[in-house]
């Protein structure tokens, strides 16, 4: 394993489960201090906490820490008060991930317009908040900073019955660009991770389920989900300074999915 966050600070939203959880984990291996951001699980947020702690130790990282906080990304007050916190504990931050995501499905013409809302909220409106206050203080400041995003195939594959979800991350998409170019010349690069079908607890309905996972890993060209380990993984690269020539692009860890999966068979021609 690498030491590429020696020395660093990383804020992961959403790190109380899943994705987010795998990756405060991997910055911590690679000798990162992270803040642990989540919304509601607290049980879930201590527990990321605390593996983060035990990988310092077993990795004789002994200057490292983790901050636990506890903020809605959609709620601009909260937000705020976050880095703060995060800003008066530590005095700097390195690297920005908003990893926070939520989804709801329901057939468009039928669904709920709050739930458009807060779905936006979380998924863009918690990026944008995220993004501006990180840049906020990576200007304040000699260095820079780094931001990725965690997008999804759905950046750029509709997807039906989950409207709000799609649009949340075909806009972010733009926001990502849109910010690398905006502060390219000042040190900072924005990315996305674009992950395809990946084992957390957002997938829950068919994970548990034999007979759903096997329709979804029969759409997925290597023939199976992601573990939330390989996108972790994918984060740290574009976080590092492996990546330093790396800037507005979404790197899809997908399996294949993008790849237009119905046309394995010749059919069209
Ligand atoms: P998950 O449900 O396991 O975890 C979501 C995390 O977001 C949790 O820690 C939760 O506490 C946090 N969260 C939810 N609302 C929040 C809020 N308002 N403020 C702060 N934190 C909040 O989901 P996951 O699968 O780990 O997804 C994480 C990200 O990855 C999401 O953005 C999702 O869209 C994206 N993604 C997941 C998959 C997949 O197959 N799992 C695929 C593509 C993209």
């Amino acid at each position: 394993m690498q030491t590429r966050f020696l020395g660093k600070t990383v804020l992961v939203t959403g790190a109380s489960a899943g994705i987010g959880e795998a990756i405060a984990v991997r910055f911590a291996q690679e000798g990162g201090s992270v803040v642990v951001n989540y919304s509601r699980n607290d049980a879930g947020a201590a527990d990321t906490a605390e593996q983060v702690r035990r990988v310092h130790e077993a990795g004789g990282f002994g200057d490292a820490k983790v901050l636990v906080q506890k903020a809605d990304v959609a709620d601009e007050a909260a937000v705020a008060a976050m880095f703060d916190e995060v800003l008066r504990e530590w005095g700097r931050l390195d690297v920005m991930i908003n990893n926070a995501g939520i989804q709801k499905p329901s057939p468009s013409h039928e669904s709920a317009s709050e739930d458009f809302d807060r779905i936006l909220g979380v998924n863009l409106r918690g990026c944008y908040l995220c993004c501006r206050a990180a840049i906020k203080h990576f200007l304040s400041r000699d260095g820079g900073g780094v931001i990725v995003n965690n997008s999804s195939v759905h950046e750029i594959i509709p997807k039906p019955e989950y409207l709000p979800y799609s649009v949340s991350k075909g806009g972010m998409e733009n926001l990502t660009k849109t910010l690398a170019l905006e502060y390219a010349d000042r040190g900072i690069r924005v990315n996305a991770v674009g992950p395809g079908a990946i084992v957390t607890p957002i997938n829950m309905n068919w994970i548990n389920d034999p007979v759903a996972k096997g329709v979804v890993e029969s759409h997925i060209p290597m023939g199976r989900a992601g573990e939330s380990a390989e996108i972790a993984a994918v984060f740290a690269f574009l976080a590092s300074d492996e990546a330093s020539y790396i800037t507005g692009q979404t790197l899809f860890a997908c399996g294949g999915l993008t790849l237009f999966p119905e046309f394995r068979t010749t059919w069209s021609s």
